[in-house]
C-alpha cells in the first residue's frame, strides 16, 4: 500500500483554523465539511483524506489507527492521559483557558463542593492537587446552566473571552491550564510511513512558525 495519509479533524473552529496550516503543507480539501454531509473528505492530493469526527473522538481515532494524524485541543488530550500518541506540534490555534467558574459572591454550601464539567479527568486532578474533596458531576454540554439551577457550585470549562459565562451571571475563577490545539500522531504510522509523516509534520511546524 502506498503512503496514504488520513487526517482526523473536527468541524467548526478547529477545522477553520487548521485550513491555513494544511494549505501551507500543500493540502486543500475539496469539500467543505460545514455544508457537505460526507465524513470522509477528498483533498487536492489523491493520497490525503480528511475524516470529520467529534472533537472529543480525535485522540481515539488516532490512537487506534483510524487516522494517521489528528488535530485535538489540549483540553481533550488531557482527558486521555494514557493515550498512546505522539504530540509533536503545538499548533497555537483555538487558544483558550481551562478554568473554574461560578456565581460571584456566593459562599458554596457547607460540605463538599459540587463541580459540574465535561472535563472530569482535569477537574479531578486539579482539586486533588489542591487537596480539596469535591463531588464531580459529569455533563456533556451547557455547563453554565448547572450553577444557575443549583445542580453545582462550580463548573470547569474552556473560557476565551468569558462572555458566555458573564451572559449567564457567572465569573471565571481559577486558572487550570492554557489550552491550544495540538497535532497528534499515531505511533505505528510514524514508523511505517516515516518519510511522508516527517515531511508533513515539518511543513506544519514551519507554517505555525510563520503564523506566530
Ligand atoms: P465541541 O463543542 O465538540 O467540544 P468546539 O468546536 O466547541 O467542540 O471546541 C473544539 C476545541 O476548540 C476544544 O476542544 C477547545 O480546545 C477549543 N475551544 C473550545 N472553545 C473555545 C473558545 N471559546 N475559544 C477558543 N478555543 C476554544
Ligand atoms: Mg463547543
Amino acid at each position: 500500500m502506498s503512503d496514504t495519509l488520513t487526517l482526523a479533524l473536527s468541524k467548526g473552529r478547529i477545522f477553520k483554523e487548521t485550513l491555513p496550516l494544511l494549505a501551507a503543507a500543500g493540502i486543500v480539501p475539496v469539500d467543505d465539511p460545514e455544508t457537505s454531509r460526507k465524513l470522509i473528505l477528498d483533498t487536492n492530493l489523491p493520497d490525503v483524506k480528511l475524516i470529520i469526527v467529534r472533537a472529543s473522538d480525535v485522540p481515539t481515532y488516532v490512537e487506534y489507527g483510524g487516522a494517521d494524524i489528528g488535530v485535538a485541543g489540549k483540553d481533550v488530550l488531557m482527558e486521555h492521559p494514557h493515550a498512546e500518541l505522539y504530540e509533536p506540534v503545538d499548533l497555537k490555534i483555538a487558544r483558550c483557558k481551562l478554568m473554574t467558574a461560578g456565581k460571584p459572591d456566593v459562599d458554596p454550601s457547607s460540605g463538599r463542593l459540587r463541580v459540574a464539567t465535561k472535563f472530569v479527568e482535569s477537574t479531578r486532578r486539579f482539586y486533588a492537587e489542591k487537596g480539596e474533596q469535591v463531588e464531580i458531576i459529569k455533563l456533556y454540554g451547557s455547563m453554565e446552566l448547572a450553577p444557575l439551577v443549583g445542580l453545582a457550585d462550580r463548573i470547569v470549562d474552556v473560557v476565551d473571552t468569558g462572555n458566555t459565562l458573564r451572559a449567564n451571571g457567572l465569573i471565571p475563577m481559577e486558572h487550570i491550564a492554557d489550552i491550544s490545539s495540538r497535532l497528534v500522531v499515531n505511533k505505528a504510522s510514524m514508523k511505517m510511513k516515516h518519510k511522508r509523516m516527517q515531511s508533513f509534520i515539518e511543513h506544519i511546524r514551519d507554517a505555525v512558525r510563520e503564523q506566530n
